[in-house]
């Protein structure tokens, strides 16, 4: 930068340089790749529509210099060098695959406005201490290959890469297999190790909920993302003649399941509304109009941001299901316990006075959903812009955004990675 510019002269400039028309234009081509009828997309990891989309992402990249890399998981690398390349780059980006059933933003954003970062920083003439790389994390949707945030697990170390090589998809094709092709149709793009040192991470994304929009504000700082645990319950009943059996002699698996909801929903009330409580999925047998239920299996889906509310009340599921299932049996098996995330505060503060500076309304939010950017703060200093998307709806192909508030985050993720891509030292995360 000209040294006469005062800070947010330049900022400015920057921000300015980010193009609206641009970044929406680069949505439309990309939502080419894996188009569906209904106007949504299907791009799912590793596919050729993928490869597709992986490649018009290094032609722009290469058109404008910037070099390429993969890793051995397929992440995907665009590099703006910086003064210093010893020192750790700052990566921001998201995931180009999508839902079988996806729309044209979920992911695609977040690497797409990292490109125009790196656009508008050149665009101006800014020199960055660190590199900047934009990454295209693999299979983050866990549509295909299970789990979802598969590469970037694999790149902060949290999922073995013999693991996930050996995974399959639902038709028995090999995440290796599909891989290999991928990279045979990317040949120059060069190879790099997994998990190389990274100064921070900043991921931009649609907010997939209806918060931003409702209240008319623009920018989500994302404070973090809600932990999860996920229950299955079995309630083990008799089945019995609907017509004969006395009351008083069942052994209802449904009526000790509603018993049960009822006792989970009181145990889980919250007039914040910050909690989240889904019974998502019932299986009642043998589900015959006129048999007493003799068996029922149903799921608990539970979130809240704070750690201690999940284990107090969590810890308590167990127990709850057992002292109201009247003559049935429990069985409670937990499937998933992931702790929430808290992202990194230099992270919250320099993103939301990046809002500030260009005017924009902000908030804090926590995210209701997983993102690449859980598994980075493994391993350094982490942090996410949400922007509204139409009505709230994502993974669906009426997911729609507007171009303006497309282009007012990728204005404020410009400032904020400029900011860390000039900072020679940054913390290691602070873990929980
Ligand atoms: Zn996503």
């Amino acid at each position: 930068m000209e040294p006469q510019l005062a800070a947010t002269d330049y900022h400015m400039q920057v921000a300015t340089a980010v193009d609206e028309r641009r970044l929406w234009q680069r949505h439309l081509k990309m939502a080419v790749f894996g188009a569906r009828d209904d106007g949504g997309v299907n791009r799912q990891a590793l596919s050729p529509a993928d490869v597709s989309a992986r490649i018009q992402l290094i032609e722009w990249a290469t058109s404008r210099g910037y070099a390429c890399a993969t890793d051995p998981v397929g992440n995907l690398f665009v590099r703006r060098e910086g003064r210093n390349p010893s020192l750790p780059a700052i990566l921001t980006g998201s995931h180009l695959d999508s839902q079988p059933a996806g729309g044209k933003f979920d992911g695609v954003y977040g690497v797409l406005a990292g490109m125009e970062v790196l656009h508008a920083l050149d665009t101006v003439g800014v020199a960055t201490e660190r590199a900047i790389e934009v990454v295209a994390w693999t299979n983050e949707e866990g549509s295909r290959f299970v789990p979802g945030m598969a590469g970037s697990s694999a790149f902060a170390g949290t999922l073995p890469l013999e693991k996930l090589l050996a995974t399959r998809d639902r038709e028995g094709i090999l995440f290796e297999d599909a891989l290999a092709s991928v990279l045979a149709a990317t040949p120059n793009v060069k190879r790099r190790a997994l998990g190389f040192p990274v100064g921070a991470y900043l991921e931009a994304h649609i907010e997939q909920g209806p918060v931003l929009e409702s209240t008319r504000c623009g920018i989500g700082v994302v404070a973090g993302i809600q932990g999860t645990r996920w229950f299955t319950v079995h309630v083990k009943g008799a089945s019995a003649h609907a017509g004969t059996t006395p009351l008083a002699m069942r052994r209802d698996a449904f009526k000790a399941t509603t018993s049960i909801v009822t006792a989970l929903s009181s145990l889980l009330a919250d007039g914040d509304d910050v909690l989240r409580f889904t019974v998502g999925r019932v299986v009642v047998e043998p589900n015959s109009p006129n048999t007493v239920p003799g068996s029922v299996q149903f799921t608990i889906d539970f979130r809240h941001p704070d750690f201690e509310i999940l284990k107090k009340l969590g810890d308590r599921v167990e127990s709850t299901c057992m002292e109201h299932a009247g003559k049935c049996d429990i069985l409670v098996n937990e499937t998933l316990n992931m702790s929430p995330i808290q992202f990194d505060k230099t992270i919250t503060d320099i993103v939301s006075a990046a809002a500030d500076e260009l005017g924009l309304a902000r908030m804090f939010l926590t995210s209701g959903a997983f993102h690449d950017a859980k598994s980075l703060s493994e391993m350094c200093p982490t942090g996410m812009i949400f922007v509204p998307c139409a009505n709230g709806i994502s993974h669906s192909p009426s997911e729609n955004a507007d171009p303006a508030g497309l282009a007012a985050g990728a204005r404020v993720l410009a400032l904020a990675v400029e900011q860390l891509a000039q900072r020679t030292t940054l913390s290691s995360p602070g873990r929980r």
